[in-house]
Order: structure tokens, then sequence, then C-alpha cells
């Protein structure tokens, strides 16, 4: 095969459940990437840091003249921009070789479009020029969100059992997957192609499936993913913040506390959680809807919180046993029983996980402002004020308490 016409990219199975990706250019030799397992490959390429890269995308669409708007765009704008534009891939090159592949490949297309006479040509190409750049960016995208719905909260379950949470939030992508299509091919040292690096993550999720070895889980604590060293219920994973492990930050929260604290608190977070969601609920109804609902105005739901506070506090110093913290937190009878702090309210998923569950290419830098300004008119006042909200604070509002430990215990 001495004059290869197309570049590719292929996944090789090995020993051991190991497979080695294998990139191939138009010229040169072949790249074969260290072996690893699927598992270990897709919790690295979820967790891979694009932000300084993707901020340099931002700034072309932002700063480069050919963006500007005005009546006339030159070539030379658009041959500027390609040149920043070509820089870009270099700042992958280390940390993500693969990307760096697919990126040269994805410009090598863009650059050779040919010049179709509108006069928007110009403006076009280098939209085009862009879009390619953010491909490794929407291709973690659609990762995190086929992982976020199979392997959060899934951590006790068999692997079938996470194939079919897959199977039923994205069931396109499942049938991709489905470890069943390599049924016949057991210990046969297998290249399997792939059209471009998305395709390949897919592939090692199909890889990752027929395989009980390993398995991925959300770590409670940063919610990142990781794979757990032994069967062992596993919450948190090995990583460092701030110079102290995920494990151990995760049991010191849980020691400060106490067990039984700990799960009365949990109940009351579950309980303010729901109580806040069905303000929200009730407060966006059209009024002729509203009959339909369990009714919680602002004034309602304030209420509730300033009384569930109180009991909280006095839980908190001990003033109250957790029979009675419960007791008066619930004040609308959602719990089973007060003789016991372990039980859950039935889940309800939150609106974000409705999202992503909608939608496989959510992401939450553009479904997110930046900032967002409300008028605040939940308590009545003369001077309405406006509330200022960041992304964090928004993305915090839909997840309602289904986050990571870190979000929400670290300011
Ligand atoms: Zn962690």
């Amino acid at each position: 095969m001495a004059d290869k016409k197309f570049p590719s990219l292929w996944i090789e199975t090995g020993d051991g459940g190991k497979i080695c990706v294998v990139m191939s250019g138009a010229y040169g030799p072949e790249t074969h990437l260290p072996f690893v397992t699927p598992a270990e490959d897709l919790v690295a390429a979820a967790e891979m840091d694009y932000t300084a890269y993707r901020r340099e995308i931002q700034r072309l669409y932002e700063e480069h003249p050919l963006f500007e708007p005005k009546l006339d765009i030159s070539v030379s704008e658009l041959e500027d921009l390609a040149a920043e534009a070509l820089l870009l891939p270099s700042m992958l090159q280390e940390i993500d070789p693969l990307s760096f592949f697919e990126l040269g490949n994805l410009l090598d297309r863009a650059l050779r479009m040919r010049d179709d006479g509108s006069a928007s040509f110009l403006l076009h190409a280098g939209q085009r020029l862009l879009q390619a750049l953010e491909v490794p960016i929407y291709t973690q995208i659609r990762l995190r969100n086929i992982m976020e719905m199979t392997f959060d909260g899934m951590e006790r379950a068999a692997q079938q059992e996470r194939f079919e949470k897959l199977r039923s939030v994205y069931p396109k992508i499942a049938e991709f997957c489905n470890p069943a299509r390599l049924d016949g091919y057991e210990n046969v040292i297998l290249p399997l192609p792939v059209d471009n690096v998305y395709q390949l993550r897919l592939v090692e999720l199909m890889l990752y499936f027929r395989q009980e070895k390993q398995r991925i889980a959300r770590c409670d604590y940063c919610w990142n993913y990781f794979i757990p060293k032994t069967k062992a219920r596993a919450l948190y994973c090995d990583r460092i913040f701030d110079g102290q492990s995920c494990k151990k930050r995760g049991a010191n929260l849980k020691r400060k506390k106490g067990p039984e604290q700990d799960d009365a608190l949990k109940l009351f977070k579950q309980l303010r959680d729901r109580m806040y969601a069905r303000m929200l609920r009730y407060q966006d109804a059209p009024e002729n809807q509203r009959d339909r609902l369990i009714p919680m105005t602002p004034m309602q739901y304030d209420e509730w919180e300033t009384n569930a506070r109180q009991a909280r506090r006095e839980y908190m110093a001990g003033k109250i046993k957790a029979e009675e913290f419960l007791r008066r937190i619930d004040t609308t009878h959602e719990l089973t029983s007060y003789n016991t702090v372990k039980q859950e309210l039935p889940p309800e998923e939150s609106f974000w996980q409705k999202r992503v569950a909608a939608d496989l290419d959510f992401d939450p830098e553009q479904k997110y402002p930046a900032s967002f300004m409300v008028l605040d008119l939940s308590k009545p006042m003369d001077h309405p004020q406006w509330q200022y909200y960041t992304r964090e604070e928004l993305i915090q509002k839909d997840q309602k308490g289904h986050q990571s430990l870190r979000n929400k215990y670290i300011k």
C-alpha cells in the first residue's frame, strides 16, 4: 500500500481486552497510539480539556475582521483567517493526537472548497473553517451526553442494564454500539475501520459493553467518570483537587456530619428541590392550566422554606431529633415514615436530564447564556430587583440538586 489515497482511522483489537487506535495519513507512516482498554479511553476522552482551544475559536468568531458586519469582504481577510485557523490544531497535538489528526483532514477538505461564485462565498468559507475546528468539541459533547445518560447513577448496575439505559434514551446510538454486532468474532484480532473520531468513540462503547472486567462510574464528588478498581461499591475517584483526593473529601464530608445527619439532610434537600420545582412549574404554567398542578406560589414556597430552615437549624444544633425534623419539613406528606432517615423520595428527573435525553448535541455552553438578568417579582416589594445569574447558576437551577458534591460544597 505505497500510495494511499485517503487518510484513515481504525481500531485494532488486541490481547486482554486492550485496543490500539491507528491513524494513517495520506503521507507518512501509520501512527499507533498506546494500547488502552475501551473504558480507559472513553474516560480520558470525556475529560479532555478543550477550554483554551475553544476560547481561541470563539475569539476568531468575535474578533476576526472577516466576520465584521460590512458590505465587502476581501480575499486577503479569508486568507488571514485560514492562516490563523491552521495554527489552532497544534494546541491539541500533545494532549489529543487523535483530534489533531482529524482536524488535519477536516481543514484540508474545508480549504479545498471550490469558489461557488456567490457574494457570500468568502464569509461561508470562513465559517466552514471554524466549524471544522469545532468538531472535536462537539464530538466530546456528544460523548459526555451519552456517558451521562449511561453511567450516571448506574454504578451498581450490570453491563446489560447500562446498555438498556442507553437504548432507552438514544436508541439509534445503542443500535450502533450493540455488542451483539461482534458475536462470532470472539478471540479474533480485528481491524475496525471508522469514518471519524465520533464513530471511533461509539465503537469503543461497543467494545466496552462486550466486557465485564471494567465498569465506568461517576464520582460523587468531582462528577468525572472513573473505573473502580474492585467490585465493591465505589462512590469516589482518586483524582486530586486542591491537594486532596475525592475519596478523602467524600469521606470527610460524611464524617463531619455523621451518617444519620447526612441522610436526614439529604431528605431535606430533596424535599426542598421538589418544592422549588413545583413552584417553578406552577409559576410558568398558563392561568387556565394551573388547576392540574399542585399549587405552590412563590409566597407558599417562601413560607415552607422559612419553616424548614428553622427546623434544620434546630436539628443541626442537636435541639430536635431526626424524627421531629422530618415531620416538620414534610408539610405536604411526601415521606412514607418519620421513624427512619433511610429512605428516598421517588426520584424525579431533573430538567437538565430531560434536556440531555432529548438532544444528543445538548451543549451547556450554547444552551445557557453566559449571564442572564431577571426581574425578581417573587417577593412583594415596592421596587423589584434585577437579579443576575451566571451560566453556572442557571445550570444549577436546572440540575436541581442533582450535581457533583464539588459544585455543591465548594464556591
Ligand atoms: Zn472525583
